[in-house]
């Protein structure tokens, strides 16, 4: 059984790419296979795991727009059992040029089917918008992942994204869920903090992880020497929350079968 999970929120800077390459090293390091997506025309994904944009033959802009074979778009990271479809700035162009394609919706859901059965976990990257490229990534996969940074403002904008969630249901992917909301960069020295996770709870119930990700350093220094949080300081607190939500993402898998 393959799993496709969107990581989205149309905010930047919740911790989007941060969750993407560290659930997806740590879901590899425990074993599973796992594709990385890059959505996002920042690419920060792609660099954060290691790839040289400039090395890149084929992107996920490819696969979209000029029917790439995703296999051929497909490079593996320094890591066991992951792999990547890499983002360049090409992609930036995206959003115009899919607009008058045919069934452009479903471009990302229909490439993903063709390797869909290699993997178990597809995690993809959205960018932080509402746009053509996260409603590819919506219909491509059956549940999102939202991040949720414990500031203030943290539920600004998500009655739209709940709402952009909805419509994808409604008319494109019936079968998409909530996979779970993750609180991010929590500071146990605020009040703040504590107060966003309560809030988080009482909208969202059970559907907010366990695991709550603090803020560590080490987190945000990891992508700059192009490694995830396990490679990069697998003894840090990050490398053990991440290690976490892994563990509970598979466990929820195998609560629901
Ligand atoms: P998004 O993809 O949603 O825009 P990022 O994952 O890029 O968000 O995170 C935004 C910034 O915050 C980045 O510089 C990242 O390194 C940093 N960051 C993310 N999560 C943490 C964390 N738990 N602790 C410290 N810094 C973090
Ligand atoms: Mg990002």
């Amino acid at each position: 059984m393959s799993k496709t999970i969107a990581i989205t929120n149309q905010k930047g800077g919740v911790g989007k790419t941060t969750t993407s390459v560290n659930l997806g090293a740590c879901l590899a390091s425990l074993g599973k296979k796992v594709l990385l997506v890059d959505i996002d025309p920042q690419g920060n994904t792609t660099s954060g795991i290691g790839i040289n944009k400039a090395d890149v033959a084929h992107c996920i802009y490819d696969v979209l727009v000029n029917d790439v074979h995703p296999n051929d778009a497909t490079v593996p990271t320094n890591i066991e059992g992951l792999n990547i479809i890499p983002a360049t700035i090409q992609l930036a162009g995206a959003e115009i040029e899919l607009v008058p394609t045919i069934s452009r919706e479903q471009r990302l859901k229909k490439s993903l089917q063709l390797v869909k059965h290699k993997y178990d976990y597809i995690l993809i990257d959205c960018p932080p918008s509402l746009g053509i490229l996260t409603i590819n990534s919506l219909t491509a996969s059956d549940s999102v992942i939202i991040p949720i940074q414990c500031e203030y403002y943290a539920l600004e904008g998500l009655s739209q994204l709940l709402n952009t969630v909805r419509l994808v249901q409604k008319h494109l992917n019936t079968s998409l869920q909530i996979e779970g909301v993750l609180l991010t960069m929590f500071d146990a020295r605020t009040n703040l903090g504590i107060q966003v996770i309560e809030e988080v709870k009482k909208y969202f119930q059970q559907k907010v992880y366990q695991t709550i990700i603090p803020r560590n350093v080490r987190l945000s220094e990891a992508p700059s020497h192009g490694q995830s949080i396990i490679t990069y300081d697998p003894r840090s607190k990050g490398a053990e929350v991440y290690l976490e939500l892994a563990k509970e993402v598979i466990m929820y898998e195998q609560a629901a079968r």
